[in-house]
């Protein structure tokens, strides 16, 4: 599939202050578009990042057919640029659009438009950071009445970023609100779990915290997951992690970490957990640590836990949580090909 290239004149690269970059402000140069009606994909082209003109009437923004992915560049200290779990993510990507009806995207779209993209932006992947790329997936039939659309757009675009969390994780464990419920689409990155999300994390954050911990929607009871993360809590030294059932996004972190614990002597379990058992395992010191992952916070360490008026705190000295620090360093070392990469997670474009 043929990909018209229409450059930029003049780069914003001269203008950005890589030392301050902070999370998704900044917007690489430029940006993958692709169009599909009833199938047919056309009109594949790398653009300057712009604005979009649209109808009032577009679909997605009635009924809701819109979906996204959330991956990483990185730059390798040899100068190479990768992508990681590129293929996972389009899985995962593919997996939203079936739930929501709308049509998969093919690999080879989305996989040259990505490479390409980033390679010609190659230059805004920083020294110390990350390049967040962000695909879009929505429906874009100009018509009303709630219907499966026909047509849809993909936009990748990016944005250089360096961490997500720069403080740690100050969690209110949410008693009122449910993220998602079974049969639903909590696993599905769609633009509407996040803003079921947002008036309790609002709620949280003018309380004094930064992060809402979601119950199961039945117990009130068995944690889910952040609202941008997956949870691992060290018990009795074992990593546990939810289940993915269904009401969680199936993280691709979450995965990679799973998999690096086992293959390396770490004990990790995947089961229900139930919040009462962390505050427990707190209360005598047997949480010894508690964090979060997801493509943009990585890991990011747990410091108090907020639960009906209850609080857990952790230590904040992390170079004595084992754990977290094994499972850093070594998702580091694969991204920037420090060490080998037994599970092909890594393409170099
Ligand atoms: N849960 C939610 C709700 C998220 O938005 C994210 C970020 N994509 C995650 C978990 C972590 O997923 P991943 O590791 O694939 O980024």
């Amino acid at each position: 599939m043929e990909i018209r290239i229409d450059r930029t004149s003049s780069s914003r690269l001269p203008q950005v202050d890589f030392a301050n970059l902070g999370f998704g402000s900044v917007f690489a140069d430029h940006m993958f578009v692709a169009d599909c009606l009833e199938g047919q994909w056309y009109d594949l082209r790398i653009v300057p990042f712009g604005e979009l003109s649209m109808s009032p009437g577009l679909s997605a923004l009635h009924y809701g057919q819109t979906i996204f992915e959330g991956m990483k560049a990185y730059r390798t200290p040899e100068g190479e640029i990768t992508i990681f779990r590129l293929s996972d993510h389009l899985r995962r990507l593919n997996r939203s659009a079936e739930r929501l009806c709308m049509q998969a995207i093919p690999p080879q779209v989305f996989e040259e438009g990505l490479k390409q993209l980033v390679r010609l932006d190659a230059d805004w992947v920083p020294h110390n950071g990350s390049l967040y790329i962000r695909p879009i997936y929505f429906a874009s039939d100009d018509q009303l009445g709630v219907h499966a659309s026909k047509s849809y757009r993909l936009i990748i675009f990016s944005s250089p970023v360096t961490t997500y969390y720069s403080t740690n994780l100050l969690v209110q464990v949410e008693t009122n609100h449910v993220r998602a419920t079974d049969g639903g689409i909590g696993y599905v990155k769609t633009a509407g779990n996040y803003a079921r999300s947002l008036s309790a994390s609002q709620r949280a954050r003018a309380e004094g915290f930064n992060v809402v911990l979601w119950l199961d929607s039945i117990n009130r009871q068995f944690i889910e997951e952040y609202s941008t993360m997956n949870a691992f809590f060290v018990i009795d030294d074992v990593a546990v992690t939810p289940p993915t059932s269904g009401t969680i996004l199936e993280g691709i972190t979450r995965d990679s970490m799973i998999r690096l614990l086992s293959d390396n002597g770490y004990k990790v379990t995947q089961r229900e957990i139930a919040i009462d058992e962390v505050m427990e395992a707190g209360r005598t010191g047997r949480l010894t640590e508690a964090f979060g992952t997801g493509t943009a916070a990585v890991a990011a360490p747990v410091e108090r836990i907020h639960y009906q008026g209850e609080d857990i705190f952790l230590s904040t000295d992390h170079s004595k949580w084992p754990v977290l620090s094994f499972l850093r360093k070594r998702l580091d070392d694969i991204r920037t090909r420090q060490v080998a990469d037994p599970y092909g997670w890594v393409s170099v474009v």
